[in-house]
């Protein structure tokens, strides 16, 4: 499993973030500020860092130059108490990959981790990978549908990261905006019809009838939702 070095000088919130990231599997380093962080990758290098910007000494903004300065190349997550814009693009223009402003929920945060980790060729933490949608089965670890003859139907790239975020929010509307920034990443901004494009093909694999779908439901002016 990957291993996630955590650079963040407060203790509950590196607690938490450490428990849960261990419960989904990871391998979890702790450094409570930057100096500790830029010595533990030099001991051993971590596959992602969640790295906070605020912190004792060097701030986050100063380990990530660094880091990239030495040639490591894996995600960076930057996390802030700042929310403001100049941060958004100093972060990444200094070679961050992601940036979650707190307070955040846990679950978003593992979310994006797993974003980051999968866009970096990664292996990912505890996944739901197969899942009936009405009379089809999505196996996203082979990225098929098994249709009920048990033909097998083969998902993209793009459809596959699209469904594996409509099934993280089951039954609830996903924005448009969140499906282009987990897998596009912040800041890329692919073409309005995008989304709305892999989603006319992933009807056409999973819906009995495409034109009257049942399952990828168009939430209106906001997304999409699936509904099982
Ligand atoms: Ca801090």
């Amino acid at each position: 499993m990957p291993h996630v070095l955590i650079i963040e000088d407060e203790p509950d919130l590196a607690m938490g973030l450490r428990d849960n990231l261990e419960f989904e599997g990871y391998t979890v380093t702790h450094a409570a500020d930057g100096e500790q962080g830029l010595a533990a990758m030099r001991e051993a290098a971590a596959d992602l860092i969640v790295l906070d910007i605020m912190l004792p000494g060097i701030d986050g903004f100063e380990v990530c130059r660094r880091m990239r300065e030495a040639g490591h190349t894996m995600p960076i997550i930057i996390l802030s108490a700042r929310g403001q814009e100049i941060d958004k693009v100093r972060g990444l223009e200094l070679g961050a990959d992601d940036y979650v402003t707190k307070p955040f929920s846990l679950r978003e945060l593992l979310a994006r981790v797993s974003a980051a980790l999968r866009r970096a060729g990664q292996p990912v933490a505890n996944e739901q990978a197969r899942i009936n949608v009405g009379d089809r089965v999505i196996d996203l670890t082979r990225q098929k549908v098994v249709l009920p003859d048990k033909a097998e139907v083969p998902l993209g790239y793009y459809e596959s990261e699209i469904l594996r975020i409509l099934i993280e929010h089951v039954g609830e509307a996903v924005h448009r905006s969140e499906l282009l920034e987990r897998i596009w990443g912040t800041g890329v901004y692919p073409a309005d019809r995008t989304v709305d494009n892999h989603i006319v093909s992933l009807r056409r694999k999973l819906e009995p009838d495409a034109k009257k779908p049942r399952h990828i439901l168009t939430a209106h002016a906001v997304g999409y939702k699936l509904v099982l």
